[in-house]
């Protein structure tokens, strides 16, 4: 039987805790799998200037 990551919207299989890979090393470093910190390649649609 294979977990399915816990992060929401995540379909990945689990590999750690619960969470797939990518999940987990956020959760190891921010505690929260949803934090992203710098999503690529949307920097231009931030409007922020
Ligand atoms: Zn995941």
């Amino acid at each position: 039987m294979t977990t399915t990551c816990a992060a929401p919207d995540c379909t990945r299989p689990a590999r750690a805790r619960g969470y797939c890979d990518t999940h987990y090393r956020r959760v190891r470093k921010w505690g929260d799998p949803t934090v992203v910190l710098r999503p690529w390649g949307t920097d231009h649609l931030q409007g922020s200037s």
